[in-house]
């Protein structure tokens, strides 16, 4: 991709201008400030974030992307309320985040569905905190089935579910709460590839449809472009946010774009920061001497 003549991941069209302008004019939800987190551990303290600053507007997609080990994970916890910071703030919608609460809906990898639960009962159950009666909180439960695209499976248990659809219920139950953000942590990890991506198609498709702030965490290059208005770009050892890339793709985004120049502008920059020359040289570099036969040429005496 290095010899590929390709416009700046900086340059954007007037249509992705003009979003980025509109978007920076919303309300900050989401303001963290000089997070940082350290760990007490057997081999001393471990310090997996310092000095996080960023904001998320209402309605954006933010996507976080870094090396394993940055602290994506921990980032999220804090966010959640399921762990406390060390140093710093994080307000949502202006009130301090120190305790797990409803104003932020959470899909994480793993299924967490309730497995003695039908679909519908599962996602009632994200209703329950809003005083609904049981036939009121049964019809709006079945609207969030809907726009998922559930609705032929509402009394089934999630084990009768393929994966994707049971990330789809994970979604609903998410949404129902009406929470402020939703926080995925690499809620598609687990599928396969052609599953992912209709999921990912998914997710653009409903947020278009709600007001809904998201952030959400991936390992996966393709994926934080896909899905974000901007990307979060990690570093690791102390975890700290590198850059921030405005994606200049436009909108609405669809697989079709993914070979076009300004997705892969944006690709070939999260690629120099993610996989900087030195690490791949570390890995190619590997001694790989007493797997060649005395007398054999390698590729690289060529
Ligand atoms: P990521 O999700 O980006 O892979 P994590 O947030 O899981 O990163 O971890 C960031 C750093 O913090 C790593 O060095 C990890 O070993 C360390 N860490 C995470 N949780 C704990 C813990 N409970 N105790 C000690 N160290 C931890």
């Amino acid at each position: 991709m290095a010899n590929l003549k390709l416009p700046s991941y900086l340059a954007q069209s007037e249509t992705v201008k003009a979003r980025f302008d509109d978007l920076k004019r919303r309300d900050v939800i989401l303001e963290v400030s000089e997070l940082g987190k350290t760990f007490e551990s057997v081999n001393g303290p471990v310090t997996a974030l310092k000095g996080v600053n960023f904001r998320v507007h209402r309605r954006e997609f933010v996507t976080v992307i870094g090396p394993s080990g940055c602290g994506k994970s921990t980032l999220i916890r804090i966010l959640a309320g399921l762990e406390s910071a060390s140093t710093g703030e994080v307000l949502l919608a202006g009130h301090p985040v120190d305790t797990p609460g409803p104003d932020r809906g959470m899909v994480f990898q793993g299924y967490t569905l309730f497995p003695w639960l039908t679909v519908k009962k599962n996602v009632t159950f994200g209703l329950r905190n809003q005083g609904l009666g049981d036939a009121e909180a049964s019809r709006e439960a079945l609207e969030w089935i809907q726009l998922v695209g559930l609705e032929k499976f509402a009394d089934v248990y999630p084990d009768e579910l393929s994966g994707g659809m049971k990330q789809r219920v994970a979604i609903a139950r998410a949404l129902a709460a009406k929470p402020r953000i939703l926080l995925m942590d690499e809620p598609f990890g687990a599928l396969d590839a052609q599953t992912r991506s209709k999921m990912q198609s998914y997710l653009l498709e409903i947020w278009r449809h709600i007001d809904i702030t998201v952030l959400f965490i991936t390992h996966d290059l393709d994926e934080a472009i896909y899905l974000a208005d901007r990307i979060l770009v990690l570093d690791a050892n102390p975890g700290r946010v590198n850059e921030v890339i405005e994606v200049p793709v436009p909108r609405p985004r669809s697989p079709a774009q993914f070979l076009q120049p300004e997705f892969l502008s944006a690709r070939q920059r999260l690629d120099e920061l993610i996989h900087p020359p030195s690490t791949t040289e570390e890995a190619v570099g590997l001694d790989l001497s007493r797997f060649v036969r005395s007398g054999e040429k390698t590729d690289a005496q060529d």
